[in-house]
């Protein structure tokens, strides 16, 4: 478990072991992210979308993956389904796919998990 994140259940997959990051090659600015998860997402003065680490500070590297908090789980799972991009990768610690364009399956939504 990530310390200080509280640990959450979304239907098998458990919110303390999720891990995301940002293709900016991909982005297309629109804001999506920033706007569902401004805790987990920033854009940079190039107008592209940046993960930020637990410390809030934006990670810049390409690549770099950083932890989701627990309370900002379920949307960051919604901004990965809805990126117009198609360029945000959110995965167990394992390296599995939860959500983006390496998932292949029915989006584990809270949404989807409730009905
Ligand atoms: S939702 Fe996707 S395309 Fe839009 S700003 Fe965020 S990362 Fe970029």
């Amino acid at each position: 478990m990530v310390a200080g994140f509280r640990s959450r259940n979304l239907g098998g997959v458990s919110d303390d072991e999720l891990l995301v990051r940002v293709d900016q090659d991909l982005c297309t600015g629109d804001g999506l992210c920033v706007q569902y998860a401004p805790e987990v997402f920033e854009f940079d003065v190039d107008g592209l979308a940046y993960v930020k680490g637990e410390d809030g500070e934006l990670q810049l590297a390409a690549g770099v993956t950083v932890p989701v908090p627990a309370a900002a789980a379920a949307r960051v799972i919604d901004s990965a389904i809805e990126c117009p991009g198609d360029c945000i990768h959110v995965t167990e610690r394992s390296g599995k796919a939860v959500a983006g364009p390496d998932f292949i399956g029915m989006p584990q939504t809270p949404s989807r998990l409730s009905a």
